[in-house]
């Protein structure tokens, strides 16, 4: 059961890209280079009514330059994540295999495209566990 709406990841994985971008011009020595985001992007409700979140992962890093021993370039690759919360869950969590890393400077629109594979793998997850798992929501307890 699909139970809100997620972002659109054409819009909302290119604004991390600039975020990022802009964080790392401004101050350099201040930013992590390497880090995830994570954008929310589907909510289901198992059988057994746990709920079971699917996130895009936007993850930055750095590699070294092509060429170079010194030298490293910024870069950004796309995977995803989805998490079960049910009580006794026997496969909780799921996570999809990141994308190529691109550089960080290029067209952070391609990145919404690029984007589309790992979304609809962990949708497609998070259903088909949503369809079978029997466990119950998380009480605290
Ligand atoms: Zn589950």
């Amino acid at each position: 059961m699909y139970t809100n709406f997620a972002p659109n990841p054409a819009t909302t994985v290119p604004d991390e890209i600039r975020d990022q971008r802009r964080r790392l011009e401004n101050s350099r020595n201040y930013i992590s280079t390497n880090h995830t985001v994570e954008v929310p992007a589907g909510r289901y409700q198992g059988v057994g009514g746990a709920v079971i979140e699917a996130d895009l992962q936007v993850k930055f890093s750095q590699r070294r330059k092509q060429g170079s021993i010194t030298e490293q370039e910024d870069v950004v690759a796309l995977a995803a994540i989805a998490r079960c919360a049910g009580h006794g869950c026997a496969e909780g969590e799921h996570q999809v295999p990141s994308t190529d890393p691109v550089l960080l400077s290029a067209d952070a629109d391609d990145a919404s495209t690029a984007a589309l594979v790992p979304l609809a793998a962990v949708r497609k997850w998070a259903q088909e566990h949503a369809e079978t798992c029997r466990a119950l929501p998380y009480t605290g307890h």
